[in-house]
């Protein structure tokens, strides 16, 4: 029944907005909203006054005032209690830079004992992190709990933890010991084994320093590149029988490059493409989230760096959310517009 397996599949991929609160910088400019918050799930965008309103649905909507704990129990924690039951799971930040996505992603650390522990702002990283733990250590069970966080910038890939000097280049293969047939492995990219959940601060504070030194080496902006963040689980458990059982599970959560760096409309320019402008990890993992949805036979996951990486991960039995970041001010308006668009295309 395509109509059944077509619902499955959209419940599998579940789609957010996320406004913040006017930043100084819009509040001296103009601080005319654009967006009004309807209902737990739709909104409306003022478009002009001939145009009207538009309104938009999605899974969620969280205004200017929902907290980062709102938006991990939503969204994030029924995606963690698949990982633990052995599921691959991946979250995604999509929107314009300045709007929130590394906000919401990684959060704001305490700024008195500059960690995530029990503090409000803290994202979806450590939050992660810490109830992984929380489930685990209160667990009767054999577990490891490993993390990587990958970097992709012009379709190269960066290890954001590795400590070789000079770092290897990373290349991807596909791996011939894999569960998923076409799952992709990168080679040398570093996995680092987490014990307990404060380890995870230090490891992430050597991460984002090193996204930002390898952007100003490059001389670019690090709204240009991806960050991976994976979270991969061993769990042996042992059945009625007394016989060991693995279940294996993998959370990747992903801070995408900025949406204004892909072109408008599908057709792009030769200039744009030269300056860099447009990213084609973006624009494919658009394409490979609409043909998920449609059921398409053919999933276009080879034609990026970005969804090659995750194609164990997106698709199938696993589950995917995007959370789109907008801003609320008409300043914005060009880029907000396009951001709800590709989030309810990838309704
Ligand atoms: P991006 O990663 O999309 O470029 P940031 O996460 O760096 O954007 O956010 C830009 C600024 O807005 C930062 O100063 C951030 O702390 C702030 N900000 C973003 N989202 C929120 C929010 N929901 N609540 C409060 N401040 C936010
Ligand atoms: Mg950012």
């Amino acid at each position: 029944d395509s109509g059944a397996s077509s619902n499955a599949a959209r419940a599998n991929i579940q789609v957010a907005v996320r406004c913040r609160p006017f930043s100084q910088d819009e509040l001296t400019k103009s601080d005319t909203p654009i967006l009004k918050f309807t209902s737990p799930n739709s909104l409306l965008l003022r478009q002009s006054k001939t145009k009207g309103s538009k309104q938009y649905t999605f899974d969620h909507v969280f205004d200017p005032e929902t907290d980062q704990a709102a938006v991990y129990e939503a969204v994030v924690a029924p995606s963690v209690e698949q990982a633990l039951c052995g599921y691959n799971c991946t979250i995604f930040a999509y929107g314009q830079t300045g709007t929130g996505k590394t906000f919401t992603m990684e959060g704001r650390r305490d700024p008195e004992s500059g960690s995530f522990e029990g503090c409000a702002q803290a994202g979806i990283i450590p939050r992660t992190i810490s109830s992984i733990f929380d489930v685990l250590e209160s667990s009767n069970t054999e577990y490891s709990v490993r993390v990587s966080y990958l970097e992709i910038y012009n379709e190269e890939l960066h290890d954001l933890l590795g400590m070789t000097v000079p770092p290897p280049p990373l290349r991807i293969f596909e791996d011939p010991k894999a569960s998923t047939p076409g799952s992709m492995t990168v080679h040398n990219l570093e996995e680092v084994p987490v014990t307990s959940a404060a380890d995870i601060y230090p490891i992430l504070a050597r991460g984002q320093a090193k996204r930002q030194v390898a952007a100003t080496k490059m001389n670019a902006s690090s709204s240009r590149s991806h960050a991976i963040f994976s979270i991969t689980l061993h769990i042996k458990e042992s059945n009625a029988e007394g016989e060991d059982l693995l279940k294996v599970g993998k959370l990747n959560l992903v801070d995408l490059a900025g949406s204004e760096n892909i072109a408008r409309s599908g057709a792009q320019s030769k200039r744009a493409r030269e300056a860099g402008l447009i990213n084609q990890s973006l624009l494919t993992l658009g394409r490979v989230i609409n043909a998920l949805i449609e059921r398409r036979p053919h999933i276009p996951y080879r034609e990026s760096k970005l969804t090659r990486i995750l194609q164990d991960s997106l698709g199938g039995t696993t589950k995917t959310c995007v959370i789109a970041t907008v801003s609320p001010s008409e300043l914005n308006f060009e880029e907000t517009l396009s951001t709800l668009d590709y989030a309810s295309r990838a309704k």
